[in-house]
């Protein structure tokens, strides 16, 4: 998992699957979602509602696309089988 599934943000995640990302609590250079505990849509609507910023500014490329990000989010999120739980 490449990119963060909240924001699309990457690449430079380096998980190697949904559980490993999900375990992780790492908190996300540019939406700034925790995986595992608010990496959800909710904290993605809020983040859209603030303008989007990055919660660490000094991971952001210089040539960032937002549009071009937000195609590589994954939906739903988080996955059914683990919000089922
Ligand atoms: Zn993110």
């Amino acid at each position: 998992m490449d990119y963060c599934p909240v924001c699309g943000y990457g690449p430079a995640l380096g998980y190697a699957s949904t559980e490993e990302l999900r375990c992780s609590f790492e908190i996300c250079d540019c939406c700034g979602c925790e995986y595992g505990y608010d990496d959800n849509v909710a904290h993605y609507e809020r983040w859209v509602a603030k303008g989007c910023p990055w919660f660490r500014s000094k991971a952001r490329p210089l040539n960032w696309s937002l549009e071009e990000q937000l195609t590589r989010t994954i939906r739903p999120w988080p996955p059914e089988r683990e919000s089922a739980r």
